[in-house]
């Protein structure tokens, strides 16, 4: 298939793009590399030996998004989005501009293009402070910040947008907490400035680049006191995305699945594995519990894994053991100043 990656140059998008390469599919991607680096996109070939078409621009600017759809596309993986909770109440606006109107902006496209599959980066945050876990695809959806708002305010679009069109088809994969690497070490996760999520911060530490890692609480309701969350392998959920095109074609309307193991980690657990799989120590403080944050938060993935046939199959080592050889050998992730050497605009 012609797969338009939106946002394919970040984290998640990057190694989608690894799964989708070497499942043999045509791959472009539109990102402004906002958050990113075009080097990620250079690894990606290098990884799958194979190319891929990159059109740097903003997914909200039609003669970009035109580029993009230009040769054809069957369908679009839309990753594009600003992530970070903090910033997301200091500027909401920005938020709903880029990550709202961006997707308004690509559904229009699509239908100008003719393109009637979407696969759409949704996440447990739709679920604000869930009444019970593990969380199922039916439990109430609720926003607790602008940025979870954002997720939710776009999964309602794309559902009324694919009411309204009964040819289209949309996925909305909900993810837990993705960490890891792709086990080459030459993509990872490199985010800007102090990093916001636990695994990149404690690969920082254990690198070197930081001094000691602040535990947001130790008096949840949890059997060690720190925060339980589902930890999924970047290479599963890569692979998610490949199962969820595939769906799509055959599965008109719009469905929400879960992107979890089902199994959760304490922070202390999360450290604990890391420590073994870097064989560095992890210094950390405890201090207060960071606001929004919820006690435990864990998949019940058993819906993709019965529709889309998917299941997480790489446990908290092979994630630890991944983040550190990406961390180890990049310390300081991407360096910034390389273009792509092929992009089209
Ligand atoms: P990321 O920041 O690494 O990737 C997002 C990419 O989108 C970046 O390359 C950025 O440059 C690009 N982008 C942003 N706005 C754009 C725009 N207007 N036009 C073109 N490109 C734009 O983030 P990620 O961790 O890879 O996340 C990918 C998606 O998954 C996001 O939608 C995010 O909200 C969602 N998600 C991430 C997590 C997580 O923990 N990483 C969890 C749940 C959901
Ligand atoms: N966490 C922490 N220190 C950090 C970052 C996160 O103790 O520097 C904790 C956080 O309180 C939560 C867990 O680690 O219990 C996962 O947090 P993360 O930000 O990675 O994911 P999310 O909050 O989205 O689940």
């Amino acid at each position: 298939m012609k797969l338009l990656v939106t946002g394919g140059a970040g984290y998640i998008g990057s190694h989608t793009c690894v799964a989708l390469l070497e499942a043999g599919h045509d791959v472009t991607v539109i990102d402004n590399l906002c958050n990113s680096s075009a080097i990620a996109l250079q690894r990606v070939q290098e990884i799958t030996g194979r190319s891929l078409r990159f059109v740097e621009g903003d997914i909200r600017n039609p003669e970009h998004l035109a580029d993009a759809f230009e040769g054809g596309v069957d369908a679009v993986i839309h990753f594009a989005a600003l992530k970070a909770v903090g910033k997301s109440c200091e500027q909401p606006l920005a938020y709903f501009d880029n990550n709202i109107g961006g997707t308004i902006a690509l559904m229009q496209a699509m239908e100008q293009a003719g393109v009637s599959r979407l696969v759409f980066s949704s996440s447990a945050t739709v679920y604000g402070q869930p009444e019970k876990v593990p969380v199922r695809e039916d439990a109430p959806l609720n926003a607790t910040n602008p940025y979870g708002r954002t997720k939710l305010v776009m999964e309602q679009l794309i559902q009324d947008w694919c009411a309204s069109r009964p040819e289209t088809a949309a996925v909305l994969l909900r993810y837990f907490n993705p960490v890891g690497a792709h086990p080459s070490g030459l993509i990872g996760e490199d985010p800007r400035g102090e990093p916001d999520n636990l695994m990149p911060y404690v690969a920082q530490v254990a690198v070197g680049r930081r001094e000691r890692l602040r535990i947001y609480g130790d008096d949840y309701p949890t059997p060690d006191g720190t925060g339980v969350r589902d930890y999924l392998h970047v290479m599963d959920l890569a692979r998610a995305h490949r199962k969820a095109v595939d769906y799509a074609a055959a599965h008109p309307g719009c469905e929400a699945f879960n992107l979890g193991t089902g199994r959760g980690y304490s922070v202390l657990e999360l450290v604990q594995a890391f420590e073994q799989a870097s064989g560095k120590p992890i210094p950390y403080e405890i201090s207060t519990r960071r606001a929004g944050d919820v006690a435990e938060l864990t998949a019940e993935p058993a819906l993709a894994n019965a529709k889309l046939r998917w299941v997480a199959t790489h446990d908290i080592h092979a994630m630890c053991a991944d983040a550190w050889n990406w961390q180890s050998k990049n310390p300081n992730g991407y360096s910034r100043d390389m273009s792509f050497n092929t992009y089209s605009r």
